[in-house]
């Protein structure tokens, strides 16, 4: 019987787990995922927003899957095994060897210094959720201008967690959805006088923007919130916009949220508002710390006292001795899961692919990896040189 090992406990790992167990059952024996953190399942535990509840939802399916081949399934927690000693060494001792580690980083603008109080959306999305290198994260008092740079569905996350009321949040901490030191901050933040703004800048148009239109509709639909888009930084007038997106269904539709979010404009009903800003490229950042970003072009300098950088993330793969592959930013792979020039060793998730797509891209990607490592191990592709040792770190009780 052939025997498996994981890295990483994400969507990219329990999804690949899935499949191997759905497709091969019959030809493997032990597989064995190792977690480096004290919690399971990496992004949908730490990335998903803690208000998309139905999102984190495939935690439970994870768990089942674990509960129902506990026989053979094993996911030890606190073992990190993330350095190049340890995925060779992992290598050596299983037949095959899947690395879903994710996006370990933040790209970052090429604007320094960093000024205090500018951050990545990454580390304020896992300071939120309660990841535990994030917990001391040291954010202004209580800001009341916050830009996010990007338009992706990150930056937009992290703009209505920032907007939600007290009201929109006491839940999520009853459910332990959002940490306890998050809900304070942002519960102090809500209840001060003054109202927040928030402005998500875009470097494109609408048309380009890279979120989609379910977290686009979200914004418009908050307690304490209104959305606004100024109609002078769209590429034309809504006919124009009709006509510019005939071919694109997705942004066509979301023209009638881009419609209310003009009508917004004027609304002042509500405390705080997200201005959705298109052609806004920052230039420098202004003050220490931080009070104003200016933009590109026009000269404009927007006073904020917090930035979030929201440009996207990095896979890593010099600190797993695992190669990059230029084009797609994942580690090299033949487009089926298998690392270039490393025998039994896999990747499935952002690693395999690059750091873009929602939860259930993972699907069809882990099929195709969990395929890949089936078919190989009937052939006998890769023939471990050592007996697996005693796995480390914490068995996970599900
Ligand atoms: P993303 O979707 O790639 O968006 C990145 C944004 O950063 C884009 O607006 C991009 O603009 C901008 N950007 C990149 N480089 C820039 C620069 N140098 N200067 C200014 N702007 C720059 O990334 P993401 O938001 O981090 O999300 C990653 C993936 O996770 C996406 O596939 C996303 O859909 C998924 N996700 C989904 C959810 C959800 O379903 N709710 C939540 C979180 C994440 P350009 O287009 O001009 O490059």
């Amino acid at each position: 019987m052939k025997r498996v090992a994981v890295v990483g406990s994400g969507p990219g790992a329990m999804y690949t787990v899935k499949y191997l167990l759905r497709h091969g059952s019959a030809q493997l024996g032990r597989i064995d995922i190792y977690e480096k953190l004290d919690t399971p399942f990496g992004l949908v535990r730490f990335g998903v927003a803690p208000d998309h509840v139905e999102v984190k939802e495939v935690a439970t399916e994870f768990k089942s899957l674990l509960t129902e081949h506990s026989d053979r399934l094993k996911l030890y927690l606190r073992a990190d095994v993330s350095t190049p000693e340890s995925i060779r060494a992992l290598n050596m001792s299983y037949d095959g060897l899947l690395v879903a580690t994710g996006a370990q980083d933040a790209l970052r603008l090429p604007l320094s210094p960093l000024p205090k109080y500018t951050f990545s959306a990454r580390d304020f999305v896992l300071w939120y959720n309660g990841h535990p290198d994030l917990h001391g994260l040291l954010l202004p008092p209580s800001p009341r201008n916050v830009s996010i740079i990007g338009q992706g569905n990150v930056a937009l996350d992290a703009a209505r967690i920032l907007s939600k009321s007290v009201d929109e949040l006491l839940p999520l901490r009853k459910d332990s959805l959002l940490s306890e030191t998050a809900f304070q901050w942002l519960a102090e933040r809500q209840s001060v006088d003054g109202p927040l703004s928030v402005s998500v800048l875009g470097r494109r148009g609408y048309l380009h923007a890279a979120f989609t239109n379910k977290e686009f509709r979200e914004l418009t639909t908050m307690k304490d919130a209104t959305c606004k888009i100024d109609p002078s930084e769209l590429e034309g007038d809504m006919d124009e916009l009709r006509l510019k997106s005939a071919t694109d269904r997705a942004k066509s539709r979301g023209l009638s949220i881009v419609a209310k979010c003009i009508e917004a404009n004027s609304d002042m009903s509500k405390k705080n508002s997200i201005y959705l800003r298109f052609f806004t490229a920052p230039a420098a950042y202004i003050g220490d710390p931080l009070n104003g970003i200016s933009l590109s072009g026009s000269g404009e300098n927007i006073p904020c006292d917090m930035s979030l950088e929201s440009i996207g993330f990095k896979v890593i793969g010099d600190e797993l001795g695992l190669p990059i592959d230029a084009t797609t930013k994942g580690i090299a792979n033949d487009g089926l899961g298998r690392v270039i020039g490393m025998k039994g060793v896999y990747v499935a998730g952002w690693a395999k692919r690059g750091p873009r797509g929602v939860i259930a891209a993972n699907i069809p990607c882990c099929i195709e990896t969990a395929d890949a490592i089936l078919s190989d191990l009937s052939k006998g592709v890769h023939n471990p040189s050592q007996e697996p040792s005693k796995p480390i770190g914490a068995p996970f009780i599900a």
